[in-house]
């Protein structure tokens, strides 16, 4: 269950300020403003632990689990870890919307495509030993710390949505093709013009920003041909 305690019952005042956000890998968003906010450290630290606790769990062979000490502590790490990592995105999620909120009268965002989410390797819990995971092979660390991060923005946004609908304020989720691979000032639009994960720069006219703040600018303008369809 989701904690919302903090939503001001009453709508908040208009700020005259819009932002478009972008939801990335190196940072967890970055907004049209420029600003890159980044993914919680402490959330990274546990991840780390959790994969470590994942794969000593692994270890046990099959026919002594649940019947050790041993298994038994490594599975309660585990579910302890998880606990942690949930509680620690959850607080800097509602954290985070809270901000956009009260800054904002208008928030633009990618609308996430969940097909492509559950693509990605996730642990699979044993179903014959609660809190442990079977070994699913492709959940590497990096798939795991992915998977975490995508079912973060699915939350984030369903908070920021919560958060802005009593305060108020619109969100308007935007198709997320190409917005950090459309130029700015031509329209041009290659996967070419993104040359690393931070830098883009157009191969028709040169243009040269930062990818995830070129994304950010992308949702927000596309945000703006929304909102001239409805007005
Ligand atoms: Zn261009």
């Amino acid at each position: 269950m989701l904690s919302c305690d903090d939503v001001p019952a009453e709508p908040l005042q208009p700020t005259g300020a819009v932002v478009g956000i972008d939801m990335g890998t190196t940072h967890f968003l970055t907004t049209s403003d420029g600003v890159h906010v980044a993914n919680p450290k402490l959330c990274d630290t546990a991840a780390a632990e959790l994969a470590d606790a994942q794969r000593h769990l692994a270890t046990f062979p099959k026919r002594t689990r649940q019947r050790t000490k041993k298994h038994r502590a490594a599975a309660q790490k585990v579910t302890k870890l998880y606990t942690k990592i949930r509680r620690q995105r959850l607080d800097f999620h509602h954290k985070l919307a809270r901000a956009l909120v009260r800054d904002h009268d208008v928030i633009a965002h990618e609308q996430l495509n969940t097909a492509g989410m559950t693509k990605v390797p996730t642990p699979k819990p044993d179903p014959e030993t609660p809190g442990a995971f079977l070994p699913n092979g492709a959940a590497a660390k990096a798939g795991l710390n992915r998977s975490i991060l995508d079912a973060g923005w699915g939350q984030f946004l369903m908070i920021l949505a919560y958060k802005a609908e009593s305060a108020g304020r619109l969100t308007i989720p935007v198709d997320a093709r190409n917005t950090s691979r459309t130029c700015l000032e031509c329209g041009h639009v290659a996967k070419e013009n993104r040359v690393t994960q931070a830098k883009f720069q157009c191969t028709a006219c040169g243009f040269t920003a930062n990818a995830d703040h070129v994304g950010a600018l992308n949702v927000l303008n596309r945000a703006g041909l929304v909102l001239c369809d409805v007005v």
